[in-house]
């Protein structure tokens, strides 16, 4: 059983036609015309492989194929909208390669124990309306029903609204939550991102865990000065401090274990002058790791060593966590799933986890979960540069096609 690995790239390439901006990207932001064109390309795409389409009132699409009995389906799908100027596989390629499994299944005249269907996920982004993961969330019960109104993108158009102008219901959101029995599994292939899979010479990434983000604004105060007339013996300078702290960031990350990140984004001094010693710095931390453990181990080191720093300096501080997502670890029978099907059909697979956040977050709390990465060229996403081979997705695409038949079939 093959799959048609130009039908895939021709998709993919017609859907980037689709909000093609004139920098060489894609701009199909969640609930536009746009959006709504290419899912409906893809619903015109799903009714040829003979799905049984359907949506939710969030909007997002279902596809459904018959297995030889009823019961939890197998799902597999990802998202459709961009960011700004992004690129034509995140999230694409997902839906794509899902439809191929489906349509494959449907040209061999497969029909598996379990039905299987593929999803389209709505605002995964969240470039128009803040948050994005939506289409996830809100299946997952995790959405919070007062966003309707509460969001408004640039343009001053309010999500309700925006919604209905998609045909989804933001008044019955509530009607698309699912739950825990609902699937007998979640699968999502993604690009990868990054360049761990390039960097190992491999196409196709298995991923173990999803990386939750800690992150803290943290504020240093000292004394304001003049940078001529304040003697280095007598200043209480924050930036100095600050400087040292973002040191710490990179050896707590380097000495904490394999898979952590730790990273100053921004900074800020006050008042803010090239002549001025400041009196506050302000800036950013981020820790991810799929180790909840050694991810709070940075996370206290840091909090030590500012502490420290500023006591030795006579400064003064605060910490505000402002985010504390649980990393996840995807389900351990589903790697293995992969990891045989990979050597099965002979494709190089790399296990490995996913430092960004993706829908398969929010199913890991209703389904088994598990995600396939594609080798990403030079790393590069969200911008027009994305790339990643006709051969690579057709490699991800092929485990995912046994995953889903495996699992359809009892496997798990
Ligand atoms: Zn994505």
């Amino acid at each position: 059983m093959e799959i048609n690995t130009k039908r895939v790239w021709e998709r993919i390439h017609q859907l980037s036609c689709i909000g093609a901006t004139k920098h060489g990207g894609v701009s199909r932001f969640a609930f536009s015309l746009e959006d709504r064109q290419a899912t409906d390309l893809v619903i015109k795409w799903m009714k040829e492989a003979n799905l049984h389409v359907t949506s939710d009132s969030l909007g997002n699409v279902y596809g459904r194929r018959k297995g030889k009995r009823e019961g939890p389906p197998v799902l597999a799908g990802s998202h459709l909208d961009t960011v700004p100027n992004g690129g034509k596989f995140d999230g694409v390629a997902g839906v794509i390669a899902a439809l191929e499994v489906l349509q494959v299944f449907e040209e061999n005249d497969i029909i598996t124990d379990l039905p299987i269907e593929m999803v389209i996920f709505v605002n995964e982004e969240g470039s128009r309306f803040a948050g994005g993961l939506m289409g996830s969330m809100g299946i997952a019960g995790r959405l919070d029903n007062s966003i309707v109104d509460s969001l408004i993108d640039n343009e001053g158009v309010i999500l309700r609204d925006a919604m209905k102008s998609f045909g989804a219901k933001p008044d019955e959101i509530h009607e698309a939550v699912r739950t825990k029995g609902d699937y007998t599994a979640f699968f999502e292939l993604h690009i990868e991102q990054g360049e761990v899979l390039e960097s190992q010479d491999i196409p196709v990434g298995i991923v173990n865990g999803i990386a939750g983000p800690y992150q803290m604004k943290v504020s240093i105060y000292g004394r304001s000065g003049h940078a001529g007339a304040t003697p280095m013996g007598l200043r209480k300078d924050p930036m100095v401090a600050a400087g040292m702290v973002i040191q710490e960031v990179e050896r707590s990350a380097l000495e904490e274990g394999k898979t952590i990140r730790g990273t100053v984004g921004f900074i800020k001094a006050y008042p803010g002058g090239h002549n001025v010693i400041p009196e506050k710095v302000e800036f950013t931390l981020d820790y991810r790791d799929i180790n909840p453990q050694n991810r709070i181990k940075a996370v206290n080191r840091i909090k030590d060593y500012i502490d420290d720093i500023c006591e030795n300096r006579s400064l003064k501080y605060d910490i505000i966590t402002t985010q504390n997502t649980q990393p996840i670890l995807l389900n351990e029978n589903i790697v293995s799933l992969m990891e045989s099907s990979a050597h099965e059909y002979n494709i190089p697979a790399f296990i490995m986890p996913s430092g960004a956040a993706h829908d398969a977050m929010n199913l890991h709390a209703l389904c088994p979960t598990g995600m396939i990465f594609i080798r990403s060229k030079n790393g590069l996403s969200h911008c027009p540069e994305e790339y990643s081979t006709e051969e690579d997705v057709a490699l991800g695409t092929k485990l995912l096609l046994s995953t889903i038949q495996k699992s359809a079939d009892g496997y798990l």
